[in-house]
């Protein structure tokens, strides 16, 4: 186990992210295995779903083997089509995009704050035309966006609101978990999250009309679902869907991550303080900014950033990092200036909070297994880079 961090890493070299292990991966594996049935939508399914539905409240949740898969979903129930638009951030993985581009939308880009990186509440009026049918907030590093806000707006234009909390799993907001707020909710269990099945996610439905047909497209449109609860005689082809069902093995998997979930959420808390704690004087001293959280959200430690004074400082102590055998990123690159942003002839014109932070971020090592020395050895480079003159 974690021999790719521990034997095969040059002990000198300190990767960004490794996969936790919670220890009954295999055992809920080989029970599944020996239960018979391999496919999605068995037992190890449905316990996933009921324990996300019961400790972080939501109504209902079914796996899928993405959130980008989550996010095409809701697309698709949310009847996304050619000439609608929806508002999203442009500081934001290309799967909040691609979902909606992929049905014919046109993507609006709203700016973000410059604390929370959020997408920004206050522009979000603004940009609603009679052809909106979505808003899209991106949770950013599990810090919720700022939702009574954003659901008001939406209700006064009746509008959906679609989260991408794929960040977002145990984070909340006013004590309600991020997911479980808009009219859908899409979570990531991929590789790089909290809590992981390699690759994996969910669809969080709020809102009990969408449940009957949220079960049709995930299963290639038909009613597949119903014909195994005996609900129906025979199962057809309904609608339009397509496959979003993750296997059981895979379930099998989350399953033991779940059941791991507080020590996970403590450790990884506890990692996130401690970069808090010794990197708070660097920004007393106004050499760098830390991560801030409002007072109605409760995080879940996904990550640990810094915003640096500049572009040239961001990237002169990404390589000083580097040059010490830290692996810290930077990201992202805004929607609006990828090469299929610019294709898609977004506009551009009023993201300067996106384009300043996002050449400002880098983003520290945080994992379950990262050893103390290496969170020292981390921090002390960035004193020593931020301190030299
Ligand atoms: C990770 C991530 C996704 C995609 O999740 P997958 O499970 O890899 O599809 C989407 N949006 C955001 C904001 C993410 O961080």
């Amino acid at each position: 186990m974690n021999s790719r961090y521990s034997d095969n890493m040059s002990p000198e070299s300190i990767p960004f992210n490794y996969p936790y292990i919670a220890g009954k991966e295999l055992y809920h594996i080989a029970r599944a295995v020996m239960e018979g049935q391999l496919a999605g939508g068995g037992p190890y399914s449905r316990r996933c779903e009921e324990w996300l539905e019961d400790h972080l409240g939501a109504h209902r949740v079914l796996l899928t083997h993405s959130c980008t898969a989550a996010l095409e979903m809701a697309a698709m129930l949310c009847d996304i089509g050619p000439g609608d638009e929806i508002i999203l951030p442009s500081f934001t993985f290309v799967s909040t995009a691609n979902a909606f581009a992929l049905r014919g939308a046109k993507l609006v880009f709203v700016d973000i704050r410059p604390d929370t990186l959020n997408i920004d509440e206050n522009q979000i009026e603004e940009a609603i035309t009679p052809k909106t049918k979505a808003i899209v907030p991106v949770h950013y590093a599990g810090v919720g966006c700022e939702m009574d806000s954003i659901l008001d707006i939406a209700n006064r234009h009746a509008i959906r609101v679609i989260e991408d909390a794929a960040q977002g799993v145990c984070s909340y907001y006013n004590n309600r978990s991020l997911g479980t707020l808009g009219t859908l909710g899409c979570w990531s269990f991929h590789e790089t999250k909290n809590f992981i099945s390699g690759e994996g996610g969910a669809l969080v439905i709020n809102s009990p009309e969408f449940f009957e047909r949220a079960e049709i497209i995930r299963e290639k449109g038909t009613d597949r679902s119903k014909f195994f609860r005996g609900e129906t005689d025979k199962y057809t082809w309904i609608e339009l869907g397509s496959s979003y069902v993750p296997s059981e093995l895979t379930a099998a998997f989350l399953f033991a991550q779940l059941e791991m979930s507080e020590e996970i959420n403590n450790r990884r808390h506890t990692v996130f303080n401690y970069y808090q704690k010794r990197l708070q004087p660097l920004e007393e001293e106004g050499l760098v900014r830390l991560p801030s959280t409002p007072q109605e959200c409760q995080h879940n430690a996904h990550m640990f950033y810094l915003i640096l004074p500049s572009a040239s400082m961001r990237n002169e102590l990404l390589n000083h990092l580097k040059s010490n055998g830290i692996n810290a990123v930077f990201h992202y690159i805004p929607l609006h200036e990828s090469p299929m942003g610019q294709k898609l002839g977004t506009d551009s014109s009023r993201l300067p909070v996106t384009e300043e932070m996002s050449r400002r971020l880098l983003r520290l090592p945080l994992f379950y297994g990262m050893k103390p020395e290496a969170q020292d050895r981390t921090i002390e480079a960035i004193q020593e880079f931020l301190r030299s003159d």
